[in-house]
């Protein structure tokens, strides 16, 4: 349905969350021991350049590094601020501001020799097809559940891809293993993404509610999953000790 993997395996970035320096380490601890090769840095805070910093000296010059601001900054901020970090070897930085903020984003893009990429300003194909007019960014962070599904998700990748833009495929950090499979199924198909991010499971979550570990392994990779439909089945007890309301579907 999705036209057939085109890879065997899917290589996964780390995402770190604002943490304090002690539990920050610790996270950069694991990172390093799975000898992951890329790494998210959630930045947006008065502490960013000393996160920055800490994941430079504990992973060395070698991983890529890319920072995701959530919209923290206006344009003039962003632009100062990533003068600052961008010494650090920034590969990208996403939606270093608000997601309506269009100009201020092409005005960051314009600005600072960091790739910028969009992420909450990019849900629909209209989203992209105007943030590609605007010129505003140099990539899309396609997450499957913000862009409306699988097939959604393809379609704002296929369009971006025939305009020359780039495109990563995020995650929601502490999705269940259904999402994880569903963002394995989407980076099967689409070879050139810049990075992948998901199928932190194990690694978030005390426990799942599918039967398969989709949890990513040795340097962020994960096998494409061959099994029908999503190649993950839903533990039904475990559904049932986490539900809190039925909706019934006719
Ligand atoms: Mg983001």
């Amino acid at each position: 349905m999705l036209g057939g993997s085109r890879r065997d395996s899917v290589e996964y970035s780390a995402v770190i969350p604002f943490e304090e320096p002690g539990s920050l380490e610790i996270i950069l601890d694991m990172v390093r021991a799975q000898e992951v090769r890329s790494v998210k840095v959630k930045v947006g805070r008065s502490r960013d350049l000393d996160t920055v910093m800490s994941v430079r000296r504990k992973l060395g010059e070698e991983i890529s590094l890319r920072l995701d601001a959530n919209g923290a900054w206006n344009s003039r901020d962003a632009i100062a601020k990533l003068k600052v970090l961008e010494g650090y070897g920034i590969d990208a930085i996403e939606q270093p501001v608000p997601k309506g903020d269009w100009q201020g984003l092409r005005a960051v893009s314009e600005s600072v020799p960091i790739r910028v990429i969009a992420d909450e300003s990019v849900v629909s194909l209209e989203d992209a097809r105007s943030l590609i007019a605007a010129g505003a960014c140099g990539g899309f962070n396609l997450r499957i559940s913000k862009c409306g599904g699988l097939l959604a998700a393809l379609r704002i990748y296929g369009f971006a891809r025939a305009s020359g833009i780039p495109c990563q495929l995020g995650c929601q950090v502490g999705e269940t293993g259904i999402l994880s499979a569903a963002g394995r199924h989407f980076a099967a198909r689409t070879p050139d993404l810049l990075f992948a991010e998901g199928s932190f499971n194990r690694y978030v979550l005390t426990e799942d509610i599918v039967r398969e570990d989709l949890t990513f392994g040795a340097r962020g990779r994960a096998p494409v999953l061959n099994f029908p439909g999503l190649g993950v089945t839903v533990d039904q007890t475990k559904l049932q000790q986490y539900c809190q309301d039925r909706v019934s579907c006719l």
